[in-house]
């Protein structure tokens, strides 16, 4: 499975079916062999998306095909990061229930596990109303994209307060394992903040020791993943 079209679709089923995407969300490719291209579905929601769906984009978000629907309103988020970050070639804006908690108060999204640290040294935070004012929190503007790739800086993972997050991997399978282990990493730091018991997140030198991804396991949960949404029957 290596066309571009299909990778794409099958993300955006694969994320919907761990919990990370829901009716909203979007993920995108670079495109393999022009660096100022990527590939995205239009709007639509994520376990819908078919190869048909996605279009390619040059890094101004603008499509360079025709599109078959009304075009991903927060597009601009995919271009900013790609300009920003060449070693970049997949990205995924979400707002799985997993990580909200941490885009609505001041406890800070943090490592506690060995997945977690695929977070990187520290997760960055933005808020649009720093710079922008009052909005209606989507990011459909060119500067704001930028600003968001800004607060990314060299990092993996930037959460956007009111609103999610966006991750950014050095492959699709790297960005998919970043996205879903970094919701589980959520999940148990909320839970145990709930529990009431204090928190040990990792380390410095365990998160330096843990950011660094592998290829082999990286791979293992994509077949995982992929085995999972073929059980369900919605492999694209
Ligand atoms: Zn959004």
């Amino acid at each position: 499975m290596t066309d571009p079209r299909h990778l794409v679709a099958t993300a955006n089923r694969l994320l919907n079916n761990e919990g990370v995407l829901d009716a909203f969300g979007h993920v995108s490719l670079r495109h393999p062999d022009r660096p100022d291209r990527y590939f995205l579905a239009v709007a639509k929601a994520p376990p819908l998306v078919g190869p048909q769906d996605v279009i390619e984009h040059d890094l101004d978000s603008e499509p360079v095909e025709p599109a078959p629907g009304r075009l991903c309103s927060e597009r601009v988020l995919h271009g900013a990061i790609y300009r920003s970050r060449p070693d970049v070639m997949a990205v995924c804006h979400h707002h799985a229930p997993a990580i909200m908690p941490f885009c609505i108060s001041d406890i800070p999204l943090e490592p506690v596990n060995q997945l977690g640290g695929t977070f990187g040294a520290a997760v960055a935070v933005w808020d649009s109303h720093d710079a922008f004012g009052d909005t209606n929190l989507l990011v459909t503007r060119q500067d704001e994209a930028d600003s968001v790739a800004a607060s990314l800086g060299a990092g993996w993972t930037v959460l956007m307060k009111r609103h999610g997050a966006l991750v950014a991997g050095r492959s699709l399978k790297e960005l998919v394992f970043r996205a879903v282990h970094g919701c589980d990493n959520a999940r148990a730091l909320a839970t145990a903040r709930a529990m009431g018991g204090h928190v040990s997140p990792l380390t410095e030198g365990e998160r330096a020791l843990t950011a660094e991804l592998r290829e082999a396991p990286v791979a293992r949960c994509w077949d995982y993943w992929i085995d999972r949404l073929d059980r369900a029957g919605r492999v694209p």
